[in-house]
């Protein structure tokens, strides 16, 4: 018998009930006891959704209340001392370590989170010392959650994250060197002991997550799987059965890696199905393939009948017995249920699949083929119905849209001149002075926007009434910033919710979800809409409130666009085109919104990218140049339908960009603003090696938080980065939008960076 497996499940519940538990524990509104019986609650319930879907293999220890990566690190005795020191309880020292901790005396901020591969979820870093010991507590959450499950009468497979993986994952504390490999020897008891518990409580398997195995990896981490590995097998039966789980791309480049009597490998055949056949033939002779076949990163149905071969041509090579059906990945990364979405049009409902939709998928795969097809006969037949209906939809086809992309030509992605020529013609129409300053675009985004808009959405108001208040906001912000003394203005985004569902809402080609939240980090979850179908654009997007603030304002107005890449990297995108295709096809859009731009008055617009880092590869090589080139060009066919004299900006979160520089000069905009007040301005210097020609505004404060950065400081900071960059080519500006602060401390820092703008005029 093939059997079913999911590698993780989504920990929020149906109507984010475990944000809601966390939120309320936080705000001092339930007791730890109601936090810990709720997220109680839901791990039942979703090991019940999984059992009744008729799925064999469960997982446990995939939940957390925060994160799963920050539950191994209390675990295994990982935490820092600054969390340690002040007695807080178990959960209180593990949210503090999540999120900080400022209460009764205690102030310690959080670890460092990051993004978990190149998904939009968040770690939190195993941040660890030089003298670094681990030690397992008495009660570890895997073997609690793995009794509590058989106490239910349903057996789970415990989820851990590997040693190697782990300490890949980790970094040194601030003042610390240690490289974390070098900590396996200390590191791989705790796993050892907790193997051995968890064998003692029943487990007969245990699935290891190494997905770092899909990394290019520094030859001491490759170093260390084979003796962990080994060790971890002379245990024989007293530790579980190892399923050694990848993820999130191919191993390929690291077979050799593979634990030779490992009693089974896990691949993900959705990300790259190709390394089927490399893989299967590299494994040892008892060693079972478990085959990744159901997405664990998107929301679209599985084809059962290109799933089914994949598996078939894996018991072709291993026999049946030897192969187990599953999830790609943890299936964290999608949607809790489509059951939820009642405003869906059942056309493209039809073609959706959840997480609790996937497990029913998965089950069905493994019935198909340990029984055969008949005996899921109505299932495969209703299933190839529905990808015959999404792929000859009218809403998934355009063909103008594949009309125009078809006479798309390298011209079409230049502007009309080079930048000395342009920037003549820009100075010209605009007039700035030296060190001009501006914004990132947002401001605060007051309860009234959110009340305005809210009774808009509800119906409570009429368009006009809220058009009337978003000019009326526009105005207000123009005259702010008048008295600010900017050089530059925004009209502060009020009328958007959110940087990629305000466009999507306004393209073809999109769907929208009311439930469909997946986590993000800790109690903060993301809805992103759902590219269905070809994209265009029916109607200007953002041209009416352009239009106005350029005409109440006294100074050039910045237009204000979320680019190509960052709508498709913030959405879930199609699975049956290209992603490229898909992102030509939104610049395409913008670039009419561009021009139109233009049209109406405006003369700098500011094209936003915040996404194009974490569109990477995870390996350097082919596939990140072939995304870098489509990237950039999607960006640039974006931006270059307008006149030399109209001025491009884009804008990045992130300053480290260093591995992939020369895309980022590659996009050719006028006009760069990133992300530098909280890292080196030394960064900068890869601006001068390259002798980048065009202008540049490194963000001079930090916005994520409300502190008010002295003028001195700022001025500190402009003259660190006048050591890399030129006055004529430096602008004045801070890190990011302004939307998560309040008005207050927004004016006060601005017009310290005002000022110290200023200042340097007087200099230079
Ligand atoms: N223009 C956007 C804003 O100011 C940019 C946001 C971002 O880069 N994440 O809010
Ligand atoms: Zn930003």
């Amino acid at each position: 018998m093939v059997q079913s497996a999911i590698l993780g499940f989504p920990r929020m519940g149906v109507n984010r009930d475990l944000k809601k538990a966390t939120e309320a524990y936080w705000g001092g509104k339930i007791s730890q006891a109601d936090l810990l019986a709720e997220a109680k609650r839901l791990r039942l319930a979703h090991w019940k959704i999984q059992k009744d879907a008729g799925v064999d293999v469960i997982p446990s220890n995939d939940f957390a209340l925060y994160d799963q990566v920050l539950c191994h690190i209390q675990d295994f005795g990982a935490v820092p001392e600054r969390y340690t020191k002040d007695g807080l309880d178990s959960v209180d020292q593990y949210f503090a370590m999540g999120r900080g901790h400022q209460k009764g005396g205690i102030d310690v901020p959080s670890l460092e989170m990051v993004k978990w591969f190149d998904s939009n979820y968040h770690y939190v870093k195993p941040t660890l010392q030089n003298n670094q010991t681990f030690k397992l507590v008495d009660s570890p959450k895997a073997v609690v959650e793995f009794n509590e499950a058989k106490e239910a009468g349903i057996k789970t497979r415990p989820v851990l994250v590997g040693p190697v993986s782990f300490l890949h994952l980790g970094k040194a504390d601030r003042g610390q060197t240690v490289d974390p490999i070098d900590l396996l020897n200390k590191l791989l008891p705790v796993y050892e002991q907790l193997l051995v518990k968890l064998k003692e409580a029943g487990a007969e398997t245990v699935q290891i997550d190494e997905p770092t195995l899909v990394f290019d990896l520094p030859a001491k981490t490759k170093a260390a799987f084979k003796p962990t590995y080994e060790k971890l097998a002379s245990l024989g039966d007293k530790i579980p059965k190892l399923v050694f789980t990848t993820y999130f791309g191919d191993i390929v480049h690291n077979l050799d890696l593979l634990p030779k009597d490992i009693y089974a490998v896990h691949i993900d055949l959705v990300r790259n199905p190709e390394q089927l056949e490399t893989v299967a033939a590299a494994l040892g002779p008892k060693t079972i393939l478990s085959a990744g076949v159901v997405d664990g990163r998107n929301i679209w149905k599985t084809n059962f009948k290109r799933a089914i071969e994949t598996v078939e041509s894996a018991i072709q090579k291993l026999g049946k017995e030897r192969v187990i059906v599953a999830t790609s990945s943890s299936l964290l990364h999608t949607p809790h249920t489509l059951a939820s979405e009642k405003k869906l049009d059942p056309e493209v409902a039809d073609w959706f699949s959840f997480a609790s939709e996937k497990a029913v998928e998965i089950a069905i795969i493994a019935k198909a083929v340990t029984e055969g097809p008949a005996a899921v006969r109505e299932q495969l037949e209703a299933n190839a119905k529905s990808m015959q209906a999404r792929a000859t939809s009218s809403r998934t086809n355009d063909p103008k849209v594949k009309d125009r992309q078809s006479k798309v030509t390298a011209k079409d992605h230049e502007r009309l001149s080079q930048f000395p020529a342009r920037i003549a013609a820009q100075q010209k129409k605009l007039n700035l002075p030296l060190f001009p300053t501006t914004t990132i675009g947002s401001f605060p985004q007051t309860s009234e926007i959110r009340v305005q808009r809210n009774k808009f959405t509800k119906g409570e108001i009429t368009e006009e009434q809220y058009d009337k208040f978003i000019e009326e906001e526009i105005k207000q912000n123009v005259k702010i910033q008048e008295e600010l003394g900017l050089d530059v203005f925004v009209h502060g985004e009020p009328e958007r919710n959110d940087m990629v569902q305000y466009f999507g809402e306004r393209l073809n080609g999109y769907a929208f979800t009311t439930h469909a939240w997946v986590q993000s980090y800790g109690s903060r979850c993301v809805r992103p809409p759902i590219i269905v179908g070809d994209i265009s654009r029916p109607a200007p997007m953002t041209v009416k409130e352009s239009k106005y603030a350029v005409s109440v304002s006294s100074k050039p107005m910045k237009g204000m666009l979320t680019g190509p890449v960052t709508c498709l990297r913030w959405s879930f995108p199609r699975d049956d085109v290209h992603q490229s295709v898909q992102a030509q096809q939104l610049a395409l859009a913008l670039r009419d919104e561009v021009v139109d731009l233009e049209k109406a008055g405006v003369d700098v617009i500011q094209v936003d990218e915040p996404a194009l880092r974490e569109g990477l590869p995870l390996r350097s090589g082919k596939e990140r140049d072939a995304y870098l080139e489509w990237a950039v060009n999607a960006f640039k066919l974006s931006t270059a339908g307008v006149e030399d004299a109209t001025q491009i900006h884009s804008h990045f979160c992130y300053s480290e960009f260093q591995d992939f520089f020369h895309a980022i000069a590659a996009l050719d905009a006028d006009v760069l603003s990133i992300e530098n007040s909280k890292s080196d301005a030394k960064l900068l210097r890869v601006f001068v090696d390259s002798a980048y020609p065009r202008h540049i505004g490194p963000g001079v404060y930090d916005i994520h938080s409300p502190r008010v950065p002295s003028e001195q400081e700022i001025r500190d900071r402009i003259e660190e980065m006048l050591q890399f960059l030129k006055p004529e080519q430096l602008w004045i500006d801070p890190d990011c939008g302004l939307k998560t602060r309040q008005w207050k401390e927004t004016k006060e820092a601005l017009v310290n960076m005002v000022n110290a703008a200023k200042f340097f005029r007087t200099k230079y």
